[in-house]
């Protein structure tokens, strides 16, 4: 699936559908590079889940986790990770495998321990089509989307 934005809240809409529709358990990678959007789309998930407070970029933990919402929601920024056992080390396999959602930012990084339920989302630019747009696909590798 492909949809196409023009502006922030667009952006921010989309994340917020999915993350009011989001099931237990559910797993999102995001992919984009810096400045595409991939926090104002996790911003939005956070708020389909009736997330109230600030959410920001995990900058100096792997993972920041938000209780108060309908489901716990966990965001991953693994940009920075050295070696894939950090991911051990902060047992990241209670998340992804919990009944919250996940949302990891860079899994490109870590694809060998992203679980095959993950929904693959990538945000693009394409500055042919004006400053603002954004191009994101959706894609789920079990149903062949
Ligand atoms: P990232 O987390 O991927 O580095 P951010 O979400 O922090 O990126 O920033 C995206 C920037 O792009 C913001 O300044 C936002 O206002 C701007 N922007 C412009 N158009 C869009 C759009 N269609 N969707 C999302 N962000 C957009
Ligand atoms: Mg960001």
């Amino acid at each position: 699936m492909v949809i196409e934005t023009v502006s922030e809240s667009e952006t921010f809409a989309v994340g917020e559908k999915i993350g009011r529709e989001a099931e237990p358990g559910a797993i999102f990678a995001l992919l984009g590079d810096l400045g595409v959007g991939k926090t104002v789309f996790t911003k939005g998930v956070a708020a389909g889940l009736g997330i109230t407070e600030a959410v920001s970029s995990p900058t100096f933990t792997i993972v920041q986790i938000y209780e108060e919402g309908r489901l716990p929601f966990y965001h991953f920024d693994v940009y920075r990770i050295g070696d894939i056992e950090e991911m051990d080390e902060i047992g990241y396999e209670d998340y992804f495998y919990g009944q919250g959602v996940s949302m990891v930012e860079w899994a490109n990084l870590i694809t060998e321990l992203m679980p095959p339920e993950t929904v693959w989302i990538t945000i693009e630019k394409d500055l042919e089509k004006g400053f603002d747009y954004r191009r994101i696909e959706v894609r789920n590798e079990n149903s062949g989307n």
